[in-house]
């Protein structure tokens, strides 16, 4: 079981590099087994919600519907959404189960990512325009008394987090670098929505794409637009590059706005 905690109240915001080393396992002997699926605040990033939604047999908008919350990400005013939560006593995320997670291979980035905790994806870190990794160690995880050994880098690999990261890349960036703006610089309401739609609604994101002037107004190269057409990732890579530039326009931009 791994996933970050966001109740963070027992958090010891201690950034540690990709050679860091430390000793962590979670296998379902332990006493705490899914506890720490309960009573948290998981934040979806865009590839989460792709492979939830997919894994679910669901469009992005009704997986949205049924199984987020919406958020506004502190420091940065940009909207993100949260796993919701089961109405239970303990607040137990709607996936868990006795025996473990119900979709595990298409767990979110942040259960992954647990024991670590990434400063881009967490409510209260991340004060500067770097995205840096930390330790959430809470009380009840047993998993550091165990004797594997891993480094950060091998853990990230083992969860298979890279791809993730790689996918989400250019969202993580334009959340960071948003955080590092002064607070009084505020995306209008119409950014916010373009940003939910590009960050979280891929089918929505397809639709404005390819039912709109969108090919029209924007120069993009055609095996490009054959490549989007086919592949749901590419189609969320190309929107996520694309937020990038519409937010930060001219900066690593991928398209030619041709309305300009
Ligand atoms: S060891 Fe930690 S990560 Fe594993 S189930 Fe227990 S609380 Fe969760
Ligand atoms: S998605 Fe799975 S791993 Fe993550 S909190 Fe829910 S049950 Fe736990």
């Amino acid at each position: 079981m791994s996933q970050q905690t966001d109740g963070m109240a027992h958090v010891t915001p201690e950034r540690v590099s990709l050679d860091h080393r430390f000793s962590f396992r979670c296998h379902k002997g332990v006493s705490c087994f899914t506890q720490c699926c309960r009573g948290i605040n998981i934040i979806l990033t865009p590839y989460d919600i792709l492979r939830l939604k997919n894994r679910l047999e669901l469009s992005s908008e009704m997986f949205l519907s049924l199984y987020t919350e919406p958020q506004l990400l502190e420091k940065t005013d940009l909207p993100v959404v949260t796993l919701k939560m089961q109405e239970d006593e303990q607040r137990s995320c709607v996936f868990v189960r006795e025996d473990g997670c119900l979709i595990y291979e298409d767990r979110p980035t942040c259960c992954r990512y647990y024991p670590l905790g990434v400063a881009s994806l967490s409510h209260k870190e991340g004060a500067d325009d770097k995205d840096f990794f930390f330790f959430i160690k809470e009380p009840h995880c047993k998993g550091f008394e165990e004797d594997t050994e891993w480094s950060v880098l091998e853990w990230r690999q083992d969860q298979g987090v890279d791809l993730r990261d790689e996918v989400n890349a250019d969202w993580t960036d334009l959340l960071v670098r948003k955080r590092s703006f002064p607070a009084n610089i505020k995306f209008t309401e119409k950014s916010k929505q373009l940003f939910f739609m590009g960050s979280y609604n891929i089918d929505k994101f397809r639709s404005f794409v390819f039912e709109s002037s969108f090919l029209e107004r924007y120069n993009i190269d055609p095996a490009e637009v054959e490549k989007i057409r086919e592949d749901e990732v590419a189609l969320l890579k190309f929107s996520l590059r694309w937020l990038k530039n519409t937010f930060f326009r001219g900066e690593g931009a991928p398209l030619k706005d041709a309305s300009v």
